[in-house]
């Protein structure tokens, strides 16, 4: 086959697998769907669409209702199905991309599909940024880092994203803090882009707004950014259907901080217990998930699903041997969870 480019040939897949498990903790989803009475109200505005016309080109709409929330140039803001192809067209526009090891596969894989040159500043010790190391790696181009981090549940402080976006600003780069699971830190790093074009904020619903299956996420950037990330994608990529369904949740927000506050102290009840353990070992988190450092993350994972619970092995990415990930799910999940977890009996 010589149809592609080379670059793509032997190119390896995205990791993951489905698994069918009944307790499933493998994609830091949220365990509840969308409360039953907004849902009935997505549907209504569903049905009132003309499903044979063409949604607007860039979901305007949409994109006005989020300047406002956040105070942000209408510009600014990019719709997408999924902050996986922002992901995705900020690598294509990107001149090279600088990522953490770990971090989201997804920044790596989106960087080798594109074809753009690439490059992975370690973590160090206790998963801390290596500051001192990204400070003179960022040179240009975009810089994936997503805050809270994922595998790992890190936030990394203040201070050092302010460093490292003063540097984007004298590099001529972007800084893309990739905000997947702020509600569960609390966290908001749009002050830091509304002073500076040179950061830009990765937004995702499918996580505390517990809409993983419907695909939707942004980006707050300047207007430059936003304007160069819009061409890339291809154009009416927003589906109508999706845009009346995130109308219904912009206007009745509440259920995600609930979510949010449920799973924030079901986490740390969990972290508790999962401390007591004599050789399994969880990392604070602030996120929805614990990566936990086991003596076999491939014993463990195969232990739990036999119980009928399914995490998700990190122990591949350097730096994280013996390492599962689990996603904080129901309260009888996690018991379940926690009783398979004190059960493991190692020889
Ligand atoms: C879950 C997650 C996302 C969300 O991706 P979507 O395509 O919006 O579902 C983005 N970044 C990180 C780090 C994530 O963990």
């Amino acid at each position: 086959m010589r149809a592609f480019k080379a670059h793509l040939r032997g190119l390896s897949p995205y990791p993951y697998a489905r698994v069918e498990a009944p307790i499933k903790l493998d994609q830091n989803e949220s365990p509840f769907d969308l409360p039953h009475a907004l849902k009935e109200e997505a549907l209504r505005r569903m049905a009132r669409l003309p499903w044979n016309r063409y949604p607007e080109i860039h979901a305007e709409g949409l994109r006005r209702r989020l300047a406002a929330l956040w105070d942000w140039p209408e510009e600014g803001v990019v719709l997408s199905p999924g902050s996986n192809l922002l992901i995705l067209a900020l690598a294509v526009a990107a001149e090279r991309v600088l990522d953490l090891s770990p971090s989201f596969p997804h920044y790596a894989h989106a960087a080798r599909v594109a074809g753009t040159p690439y490059r992975a500043v370690p973590l160090g010790e206790g998963f801390a940024l290596d500051l001192e190391g990204l400070l003179s790696a960022f040179t240009g181009g975009v810089f994936f880092l997503p805050n809270p981090h994922a595998p790992t549940g890190v936030l990394f402080p203040r201070e050092a994203l302010w460093a490292l976006a003063e540097r984007a600003r004298e590099a001529g780069g972007l800084l893309v803090v990739d905000e997947a699971y702020r509600e569960f830190s609390g966290t908001d790093f749009s002050p830091l882009g509304r002073e500076n074009p040179h950061v830009a904020l990765l937004r995702t619903f499918s996580k505390a707004f517990s809409l993983g299956g419907i695909r939707a996420g942004y980006l707050l950037a300047s207007p430059e950014v936003a304007g160069a990330v819009r061409e890339v994608l291809p154009p009416f990529a927003f589906p109508a259907h999706t845009g009346a369904i995130l109308e219904v949740v912009l206007e009745n927000p509440g259920y995600a901080e609930e979510v949010a506050a449920y799973v924030r102290l079901e986490r740390d009840r969990v972290y508790g217990r999962l401390s007591q353990h004599p050789l399994w070992r969880p990392y604070p988190s602030r996120t929805n998930f614990l990566l936990v450092r086991t003596p076999d993350a491939e014993g463990a994972h195969a232990h739990l699903l036999r119980q009928g619970i399914l995490v998700r092995r990190q122990d591949r990415y350097p730096g994280l041997e013996g390492c599962i990930r689990v996603t904080i799910g129901l309260g009888e999940e996690m018991e379940a969870f926690l009783r398979a977890a004190f059960a493991m009996a190692y020889a």
